[in-house]
């Protein structure tokens, strides 16, 4: 429909009828259809922003992929068919044009789609996520493996399930590296199979990028329990078939690597001042990318959001909080209002989480002092997905 309507200007040309509906209705697109790309799209619904305007939504893969389970697919506590689901049918409920297409680069005013297909917005709000970083450590990329998708996750448990691996070393002991370490132990020992699980970090403790002393040391002492072993302080300066050698020349042997050492952008060209380290868009306070003309907005893992020393967090809670004032933006501005600066809830001072560590384990992280034992994320994953579950499937 949208192809239709970029055809239908050009025949227009800029006559009086063309400029007339180009003034009246404003094209919003919304890129990626994750937690903030579903949120941005329900709250352009909501503010009835679609109604008079043209909602489009452009996303790599139809999809809402429940990352923060797909630790708990390795140990088959919840299957793939549990934690995605399509977003067709959500979007014809609201009545938004579902472009199913990757977009490659973005610049003011349009996009481009990866069959070279050109978008014109008035409005975006890019919500592509994340990747898995590897930081050009040799190996890395062709060698390991990551818990990013669903088929990923459930493959790697499958490999445990049936015996063909013995040994695993994580890579990145952060949020990703010690749920998996622990879901991975907590399957192995259900199944009485072995299983030889290493973390391996250049930091010393796990988690220890947030902060909270009392948060690493609970989430090290979890992960003995269960069995886990570590190699921390050194960096990983190669993966090889069967582990990983560190700065020392240590190797630490693994019949798979698990890589979750960090995050990059989604990998979208635009103008260099618009990225910021490691291909994330850079904001301004209201939500806006900069050097993209001011009508870009970025919001969720996809952004870089800094207020004063503190940086926003890459967690759901963020996702869906920054994608609803990027729209809440939008919408002031189309009805002549002032914008709100965004104001994030999770960040590097102030960092709030649930870190699971298989079914019956887990870590509560309130601020840098307060950290306590508490299994009270599973029960909020749960409920979170069966709120997706209900929305998405139309329940
Ligand atoms: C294993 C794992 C566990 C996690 N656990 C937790 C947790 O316990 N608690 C928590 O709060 N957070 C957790 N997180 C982080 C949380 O899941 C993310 O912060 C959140 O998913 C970010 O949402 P998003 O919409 O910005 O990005 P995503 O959910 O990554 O969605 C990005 C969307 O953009 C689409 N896309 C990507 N590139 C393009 C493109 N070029 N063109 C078009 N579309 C594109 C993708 O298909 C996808 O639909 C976890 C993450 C992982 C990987």
């Amino acid at each position: 429909m949208w192809l239709h309507g970029v055809v239908a200007f050009f025949w227009l040309g800029v006559g009086y009828l063309g400029s007339w509906v180009l003034a009246a209705v404003a094209r919003i697109v919304v890129v990626g259809s994750g937690f903030a790309g579903v949120e941005a799209v329900r709250r352009l619904h909501r503010l009835g922003l679609c109604d008079g305007n043209e909602c489009i939504w452009v996303t790599a893969n139809s999809k809402l992929v429940f990352l923060p389970l797909l630790p708990a697919l390795v140990s088959r506590r919840y299957r793939p068919e549990d934690v995605e689901w399509g977003v067709e049918g959500y979007a014809r409920r609201l009545g938004v044009e579902l472009v199913a297409r990757r977009v490659v680069a973005v610049e003011p005013g349009r996009m481009r789609l990866e069959d070279s297909e050109v978008l014109e917005f008035d409005y975006a709000v890019v919500a592509a996520g994340a990747r898995p970083a590897f930081y050009g450590v040799p190996g890395a990329e062709e060698l390991s493996v990551t818990v990013y998708s669903a088929g990923e996750a459930w493959r790697l448990g499958e490999m445990i399930e049936q015996g063909r691996i013995r040994s695993m070393v994580v890579v990145g002991a952060g949020f990703v590296g010690v749920e998996v370490a622990a879901e991975a132990l907590w399957l192995a020992r259900r199944l009485g199979r072995e299983l030889r699980v290493t973390l391996v970090d250049m930091l010393e403790e796990p988690l220890q990028l947030l902060g909270n002393r009392k948060a690493s040391k609970l989430t090290r002492e979890i992960l003995e329990e269960l069995g886990a072993g570590f190699e921390m302080g050194r960096p990983v300066t190669r993966v090889y078939e069967g582990g990983v050698e560190l700065k020392d020349g240590t190797r630490v042997e693994g019949d798979v690597v698990v890589w979750s050492a960090g995050l990059r952008g989604p990998g979208i060209e635009a103008p260099r001042e618009a990225l910021a380290r490691g291909g994330f868009f850079q904001v301004d306070e209201y939500l806006r990318v900069q050097g993209l003309g001011g009508r870009v907005y970025a919001a969720g893992d996809a952004m870089a959001f800094r207020r004063g020393d503190c940086v926003s967090l890459k967690m759901a809670r963020e996702a869906l909080r920054s994608a609803s004032r990027a729209v809440e933006n939008i919408a002031a501005r189309l009805r002549g209002r002032s914008e709100q600066p965004y104001k994030p809830l999770i960040t590097s001072c102030r960092p709030m989480a649930g870190v699971g560590l298989g079914p019956d384990r887990g870590v509560l992280i309130l601020g840098k002092k307060l950290a306590f034992r508490s299994t009270l994320v599973h029960w909020y994953h749960e409920k979170l997905r069966r709120s997706y579950e209900r929305l998405l499937r139309g329940g």
